[in-house]
């Protein structure tokens, strides 16, 4: 296809981005996809270690997996859907963390959770750190917990947004990657890879899309990069779009990284079976054994504490998984790990982060970031999910919207 053939552009080609040029190649509208780095995917991606495993270094749950339509793709790939409940609904090693402890914090948690349902109907939005109970001993962890959930410490997240986040509870995995999923389904589409969007001008006709490779018309585009990125004025708009730029400032992408180590001995452990490397503090790593059965941890870091890792590096989050290992397991405990491998996502410049959450009262930003501008350009996104924010499968859905409001737009 020329440039000069093309009807809508799509920038940016991951989850969301695939879904909505996938729906739009299916409709035979003539789309195009123009994505930053050498590959498609986005925050999905799946690497191969030296052992042959897929790694998801970006998502690996298939969340709300009853409804997820990322899990109906796998299918029809063939891909392999591991089914087994994920650590965090079963109970951790008991190692560090004794029964009635987790039983206790459990507890919390729900109050907790119950606190934020209740305060989400009131008018006034507030920073779910608000709703924590006063000196209550699992206020870290349940910190933690949001580091993981959010990317951020409960003081600032919203309230109203994080309990319109909906979970069927079912959460799946692919055997060969989430991410490896999502690229395959964007395979057969027109990409340029390499081509990061510089400006949007809209003063003419058409829409004009300006990138290191030149600049292409179209009749619409589709925004689908994160809003770190538009926050980070990456992205020149003329006309400028300062509502649309306030509401990325207001959703920012959280941090949460993986680290993948291998373990000697591991059937030592059973299988996805997860610890915590203390439960008094916020920072610090989830670590999940044996996933898949394979012999190696999964590590999760978020929040500040992944800030303050990245900032040292790669070895800086072996060395603090290390640390708290071995506090559990004894000093032999450090022979049997090996670093394999960590994508630092607050550095990787077209993420800027892992997810977004909303700042305390910016709850309904998602809608105003997913409103289309003139007809013409429309924008997808997993922050642009009101119910399914922070996921792959809310990425899809706005991408899939925003196809079908370019659908109708030119049908018109
Ligand atoms: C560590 C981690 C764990 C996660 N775990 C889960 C999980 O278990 N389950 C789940 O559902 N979700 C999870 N997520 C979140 C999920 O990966 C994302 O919500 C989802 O992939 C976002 O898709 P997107 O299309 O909205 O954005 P992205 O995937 O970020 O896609 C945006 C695309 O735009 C491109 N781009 C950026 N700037 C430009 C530009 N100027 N021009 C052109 N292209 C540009 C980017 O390169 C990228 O490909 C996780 C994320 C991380 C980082």
């Amino acid at each position: 296809m020329a440039d000069s053939d093309v009807e809508v552009i799509v920038v940016g080609g991951g989850a969301a981005g695939v879904a909505a040029a996938r729906r739009l190649y299916d409709a035979s509208v003539r789309c195009l996809i123009l994505e930053a780095r050498s590959r498609l995917g986005g925050r999905a991606l799946t690497v191969t270690d030296a052992s042959g495993f897929a790694l998801d270094l970006g998502c690996g749950w298939l969340h709300s997996a009853d409804r997820n339509p990322w899990a109906r793709v796998a299918q029809e790939q063939g891909a392999a859907i591991d089914k087994t409940p994920p650590p965090w609904m079963r109970p951790p090693l008991e190692t560090g963390f004794p029964r009635t402890d987790h039983v206790a914090y459990r507890e919390a948690l729900g109050r907790f959770y119950g606190r934020l349902h209740e305060a989400a109907q009131r008018d006034a939005d507030a920073a779910a750190a608000t709703l924590l109970e006063p000196g209550c001993q699992w206020n870290g962890l349940i910190n933690a917990v949001s580091t993981y959930v959010s990317g951020a410490e409960l003081d600032r997240v919203s309230v109203k947004d994080l309990d319109r986040y909906d979970d069927s509870g079912i959460n799946w995995r692919i055997f060969e990657g989430y991410g490896f999923v999502v690229s395959a389904y964007g395979a057969r589409l027109p990409v340029k890879f390499d081509c990061p969007v510089r400006a949007i001008d809209r003063s003419g006709k058409r829409l004009l899309v300006y990138t290191p490779q030149g600049a292409i018309a179209a009749d619409q585009v589709i925004m689908a990069v994160p809003t770190t990125v538009l926050a980070a004025g990456q992205i020149a708009f003329t006309p400028a779009l300062p509502e649309k730029i306030a509401a990325a400032h207001a959703l920012p992408l959280g941090l949460d990284d993986k680290f993948f180590m291998s373990l000697d001995g591991a059937e030592e452990f059973d299988k996805d079976i997860r610890i915590f490397g203390r439960t008094d503090s916020a920072a610090t790593g989830g670590y999940h054994f044996r996933p898949f059965g394979r012999p190696m941890i999964e590590a999760y870091f978020g929040g500040t504490l992944a800030t303050e890792l990245e900032a040292g590096g790669a070895n800086a989050f072996f060395d603090f998984a290390v640390t708290e290992l071995v506090n559990h397991f004894g000093g032999d405990f450090a022979v049997r790990l090996k670093p394999i491998r960590v994508h630092l996502w607050g550095r990787d410049p077209f993420a800027l982060g892992s997810y977004s959450y909303a700042r305390p009262g910016f709850a309904d930003c998602r809608q105003t970031l997913a409103e289309p501008v003139e007809g013409r350009l429309f924008f997808a996104g997993e922050a642009c999910s009101s119910h399914d924010f922070s996921t792959a499968h809310g990425a899809w859905e706005t991408g899939v919207a925003a196809a079908e409001q370019v659908i109708a737009a030119r049908s018109r």
